[in-house]
């Protein structure tokens, strides 16, 4: 028998904390605890309750066993491996020869985060001219919106939250979703006395044990920025020596935020003046103030506007030269990754459209608009993500997977609703039981997945799926005739990093020094400067109407007379996007779906805790129960999830409501911006 021991590991789930772990192997096929690894200095010991209880998953028993063919009176029946690989290799290709190789969609996302399993699918579709996809859905609106005034995923060292006097959580419910911010900040606290704000449209776990919540409307978090900036020109907390050296158009900036007023934001926000102008005050009287940049607030019309007016705040002030001072994204563009083998970048044609990801209901529904010339899209494969339950506008999307003439192969982990409307099945292994190569977004670690356990009954990996249908479609590149850890070998030298052998640890530390991480040789744009004007027109194809300097930009879906609330769609704390709402402990946690509303509002609407309650506007009505909750603005609701839609009294989920108008300048997904009306069911 074997005996238990601990092997290192990565979690591999959509998380910027990417955590290091300590995986305790009871066995070759059997885990026990899951531990965040003392050793390395960012998980520094921390994971979130979700995964320290994985066993609870990866022996989960309804995880898939087999390939399963859809039978033609509904249900599945076992299907061996080859012919279901043979099957998807046919059917690509009828599809091709029919309509052209348009007319296949391969389509993925962040279920797991790992390079070799997450991205191998893009070889395929590279060298095969699969239509493309722009990968829109979490970070469409954030990047152009960093990006334009920094000009590169980078930005003051993570770990100076804990040398910090302030730390601001800006549109981040930390507590639920990178539960290692709350240590570092927790840091700072202790040995500093630092104050945690936490800006967020809902008082959320963060929000509950900081210092401050500032509870603004959602998608006004670029007006509440600008104005705090009019304070601070206006009370002298700029730094005009840091703004000449380092900053475009200071001058400019000053003079247009002359109107941006307390006031003017008070109307925006719903945020009281004197609020607004004592916590401008309180950021620019403190020299260590740390922003902590979020997704929350991107997700919105106008989220790439939001965030480019929060990352002027430090470079208005200089405290992006302050140790413990500046602002945090990601740190994504450190690790300087070179994909080609994984990827087959070098086999990509210019010429095959690319079909926006945040929009797969109008495309599988076949609207001109996205489509263009191309033909429908008439088969699938899919891997690491679940379009039914995560994608916006519902409806639409249920209706394509609907289409008769649809193929759709789904590689799942366990029988998701994207699953249940597939064709064909096909069980895929976990990250403990494939190798795996990493990079966290939240902090400077290039870390190692590799198999600690064996795969469940016919799991295979998205790997040999990948190479299996290459073999089979005649698909030639070398990353088809690589093992895994190959691939993690290559890329990690094509990349100018050591290969992994070579490594002290399970992980290799890419922190960048002070100088680079605080740009105090300049900004990572050309002309070395922060953008305070920024050059839209680089970052998206639809910058025409975005503000030429940090601003409120008027494109959210308002609340009008018919539709008096606006909706926030938050994660709750024991699921990530769509998993773990699959393992028991999490869906006790979360007891069932609930809108969160304001007491007055459910007075007036006649709403009592517990009713079930109706939401609606024009994309679709979602039956939900009601939370009476003082957290938040009157004219505010939130439904944490993402609950599958089966959850729901009707069976329709919160997405039904969200809407895929794709926000500017570059696309994404306004999950955190929908005009709803509310009455009882
Ligand atoms: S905090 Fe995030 S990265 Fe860490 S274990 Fe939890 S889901 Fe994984």
């Amino acid at each position: 028998m074997d005996m238990p021991q601990t092997v290192f590991s990565t979690c591999p789930h959509d998380c910027p904390s990417q955590c290091a772990l300590e995986i305790e192997r009871l066995d070759g096929q059997t885990i026990g605890r899951v531990r965040g690894a003392k050793t390395q200095r960012y998980t520094d010991g921390v994971v979130c309750a979700k995964v320290a209880r994985y066993a609870e998953r990866v022996h989960h028993p309804d995880r898939l066993k087999t390939p399963l063919l859809k039978q033609a009176g509904g249900g599945f029946a076992p299907i061996g491996w080859d012919d279901a690989l043979d099957l998807v290799a046919e059917t690509f290709t009828q599809a091709t020869q029919a309509l052209g190789s348009e007319a296949v969609w391969p389509y993925y996302y962040a279920g797991t985060m790992g390079k070799v399993q997450r991205d191998g699918i893009n070889r395929l579709r590279h060298v095969m001219r699969y239509s493309g996809m722009k990968k829109t859905i979490c970070t469409g609106t954030v990047h152009p919106g960093w990006k334009a005034g920094v000009g590169a995923f980078m930005g003051g060292s993570p770990y100076e939250m804990a040398d910090a006097d302030m730390v601001i959580l800006w549109g981040t419910n930390a507590v639920a979703t990178q539960v290692n911010v709350m240590n570092h900040v927790a840091r700072a606290r202790k040995e500093r006395g630092a104050k945690l704000i936490v800006i967020d449209p809902y008082r959320n776990g963060s929000a509950e044990v900081a210092d401050q919540h500032i509870c603004l409307r959602p998608g006004t978090d670029g007006a509440l920025a600008a104005a705090m900036m009019h304070v601070l020109f206006a009370e002298g907390y700029v730094n005009r020596d840091y703004m000449a050296r380092y900053t475009d158009v200071p001058d400019q900036l000053e003079e247009h935020l002359k109107t941006r007023t307390p006031e003017w934001a008070s109307r925006i926000t719903g945020l009281p003046v004197e609020e607004i102008v004592a916590f401008a005050r309180a950021y620019g009287a403190t020299e260590r103030a740390f922003i902590r940049v979020g997704f929350g607030f991107s997700r919105s019309r106008n989220g790439s506007a939001n965030v480019h007016a929060v990352s002027c705040l430090p470079s208005v002030t200089g405290k992006w030269l302050v140790k413990g001072g500046g602002a945090f994204f990601s740190n994504s563009d450190i690790y300087h990754f070179e994909q080609t083998v994984v990827e087959g970048l070098d086999a990509i044609d210019p010429s095959i459209r690319v079909l926006d990801m945040s929009r797969i209901g109008a495309v599988l529904t076949g609207d001109k608009h996205d489509m263009g010339d191309g033909p429908p899209v008439t088969a699938m494969l899919i891997q690491n993500t679940n379009p039914m339950v995560v994608a916006p506008e519902h409806n639409l999307v249920r209706q394509g997977f609907a289409r008769a003439d649809l193929f759709v192969c789904v590689h799942e982990q366990f029988m998701t609703e994207t699953a249940e409307a597939a064709d064909l099945v096909l069980p895929a292994t976990t990250f403990l039981e494939h190798d795996d190569l990493y990079s966290g977004g939240g902090h400077s670690y290039i870390q190692l997945g590799l198999q600690a356990i064996e795969p469940l009954a016919e799991a295979r990996s998205n790997h040999a799926v990948i190479c299996g249908l290459a073999k089979r479609l005649g698909a030639e590149h070398p990353g088809f005739t690589m093992s895994a850890q190959e691939l993690i070998d290559t890329t990690l030298r094509d990349s100018g990093w050591p290969e992994s052998a070579d490594w002290d640890d399970n992980w290799l530390d890419c922190v960048p020094d002070f100088d680079t991480a605080h740009f105090v040789s300049g900004f990572p744009h050309a002309d070395g400067k922060f953008h305070f004007a920024p050059r839209w027109e680089d970052l998206g194809p639809d910058a025409a109407d975005m503000p030429p300097l940090p601003d409120h930009q008027e494109v959210i879906e308002e609340i009008d007379a018919t539709h008096p609330l606006r909706m926030v769609t938050a994660p709750a704390r024991s699921y990530l996007n769509s998993s773990f709402t699959e393992t028991p402990t999490s869906v006790k946690r979360e007891g069932r779906p609930k809108v969160m509303i304001h007491p007055d509002t459910a007075a007036g609407l006649g709403v009592a805790n517990d009713d079930l309650v109706v939401l609606g506007n024009k994309r679709g009505q979602v039956k939900v129960h009601a939370h009476i909750f003082d957290g938040l603005q009157p004219d505010v609701v939130v439904v944490e999830g993402i609950w599958p839609n089966k959850a729901f009294v009707d069976g329709i989920g919160i997405n039904a409501l969200t809407g895929a108008d794709s926000p500017p300048p570059n696309g994404g997904a306004a999950f955190h911006d929908t005009a709803i009306w509310l009455k009882t069911a």
